[in-house]
C-alpha cells in the first residue's frame, strides 16, 4: 500500500459513528490487513502524527472540531475456521469482520455461543475492548485469546483471555497500558452442541408465546426483541446504552431501596449488587426527555439519542446534566460506556 495515496484529508468523522456527530479528522486511513496497519502506524510516527483506532463507530462520539491527528479505520477481514479434539470449534476472525455478520455465520453453520449478541453494531475487534454483553452473555465467555499490534513497536502479541483482564463492559483494552494496542483478529471457541440461554425475561416471555427455543429461533428473538428496544439508526443517532449499569455494595443498595423500593437488581456476588440505570432514569423523569437536539429514547432512557445537527458540546452538556442530577439525588456516580473523544 502506498500510505501516502491512501491516506485522506479532512475527513468528516461524523460520517463514521452511529452518533453522527464529530468534525474532521486531519487525516483519515482505511487498513485492510496487518501489514497495512503496520505501514500506516510507521507514517504516523514519522510523521509525528497521534493515531486513533476506529471500528464501526457504534461506541464513539468524536468532538465538534474533530481529531488531530492520523484516524485508522480497521477494515482487517476473513474468517478461519477449526475442528478442535473435544469437538468444540475455534473461529479466527479478523478485527474489522463485522460482528453481527460473524454471529450470522455461527448460527448458520449451528455453532453455539453468541446468538444472544445478534444484533450488536461494530466490529469483532472492539468485541473485547468493552467485551460486549447482552441478553445474560459476555462476548469474553467465547474469546480464547486476542491478538493485537503495539502501536509503538508494530509487533504483534497475543492475548490469552487470562490476560484480557475481562469483567462488565470492561478490559485490558480500555486500561492506558491496553489502549497502546490494536486488536487485528479475535479467536472464539463455539460448540458444536452447546446450551441456549434463555435467562433474560424478554427473552424467556418470548418463547413462552412462541415455538420451542432452537439456535436459529434464539437469534431471531433477540432480533425481535432489540428492534423493539433500540431506535433506528436511520431516523436518529445513538451508541446504544450511553452508561453502565451501576455496581453497588450491599449498603449502597440499601440506602437505594428505601427511595426506589421496587428497584429490581441483578446480583453479582454475596457483597455487589448491580442495578439498572434505566430504572434509575426513568423514576428520575429522563425517560424520553429532550434538550435542544439530544435526549433519551422514549422507550430507554440509558439510550442517549441525537437529532441532524446534534453537536458534541450538546450531548456533553445533556449528558452531564444526568450524571449531576443522579448523583445528587441518589449519591451514585454514574459510569459511561461509550468513549468520548474530545
Ligand atoms: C443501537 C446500539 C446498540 C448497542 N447495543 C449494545 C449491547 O447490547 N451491548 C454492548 O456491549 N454494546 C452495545 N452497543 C455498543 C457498541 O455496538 C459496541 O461497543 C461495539 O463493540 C463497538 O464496536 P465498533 O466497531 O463500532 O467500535 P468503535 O465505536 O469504532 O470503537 C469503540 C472503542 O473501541 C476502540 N476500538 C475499536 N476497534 C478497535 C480495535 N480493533 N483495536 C483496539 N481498539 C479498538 C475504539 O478506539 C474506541 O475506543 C450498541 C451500540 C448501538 C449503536
Amino acid at each position: 500500500m502506498d500510505v501516502q495515496k491512501s491516506i485522506k484529508q479532512d475527513v468528516l468523522l461524523k460520517k463514521f459513528t452511529t452518533f453522527r456527530i464529530g468534525g474532521p479528522a486531519d487525516y483519515f486511513i482505511s487498513v485492510h490487513s496487518t501489514d497495512e496497519l503496520k505501514e500506516a502506524l510507521q507514517y504516523a510516527q514519522e510523521h509525528n502524527l497521534k493515531t486513533f483506532v476506529l471500528g464501526g463507530g457504534s461506541n464513539i462520539v468524536f468532538s465538534d472540531e474533530g481529531f488531530r491527528g492520523l484516524v485508522i479505520k480497521i477494515e482487517i477481514k476473513g474468517i478461519v475456521c477449526h475442528d478442535t479434539e473435544n469437538s468444540d470449534v475455534m473461529l479466527e476472525v479478523g478485527g474489522g469482520e463485522v460482528w453481527d455478520e460473524l454471529v450470522s455465520f455461527s448460527v448458520s453453520r449451528n455453532l453455539y455461543g453468541i446468538e444472544n449478541l445478534s444484533s450488536i453494531p461494530g466490529t469483532v475487534g472492539a468485541t473485547p475492548v468493552q467485551n460486549i454483553g447482552a441478553y445474560g452473555v459476555e462476548v469474553k465467555d467465547c474469546i480464547e485469546w486476542v491478538e493485537a499490534i503495539e502501536i509503538q513497536t508494530r509487533n504483534i502479541k497475543r492475548f490469552s483471555r487470562k490476560e484480557c483482564l475481562f469483567s462488565y463492559r470492561d478490559s485490558f483494552f480500555k486500561t492506558a497500558c491496553g489502549r497502546k494496542y490494536i486488536i487485528v483478529k479475535v479467536g472464539f471457541r463455539l460448540k458444536k452442541e452447546g446450551v441456549l440461554n434463555l435467562s433474560y425475561v424478554d427473552v424467556a416471555h418470548y418463547f413462552t408465546q412462541k415455538k420451542s427455543p432452537t439456535l436459529k429461533r434464539v437469534r431471531e428473538a433477540i432480533i425481535t426483541i432489540r428492534g423493539k428496544k433500540f431506535p433506528n439508526l436511520n431516523e436518529v443517532g445513538t451508541a446504544g446504552s450511553f452508561f453502565k449499569n451501576p455496581i453497588l455494595t450491599q449498603k449502597e443498595y440499601k440506602l437505594l431501596k428505601e427511595k426506589f423500593s421496587d428497584i429490581p437488581s441483578y446480583y453479582n456476588d454475596a457483597t455487589r449488587v448491580k442495578v439498572p440505570l434505566g430504572f434509575i432514569l426513568e423514576k428520575l423523569g429522563w425517560k424520553g426527555r429532550t434538550n435542544n437536539l439530544v435526549g433519551t429514547y422514549k422507550n430507554q432512557s440509558l439510550v442517549v439519542v441525537s437529532y441532524k445537527k446534534a453537536t458534541c458540546k450538546q450531548l456533553v452538556s445533556f449528558i452531564s446534566d444526568i450524571e449531576k442530577d443522579v448523583k445528587n439525588k441518589t449519591g451514585i456516580v454514574i459510569e459511561r460506556e461509550v468513549t468520548l473523544v474530545v
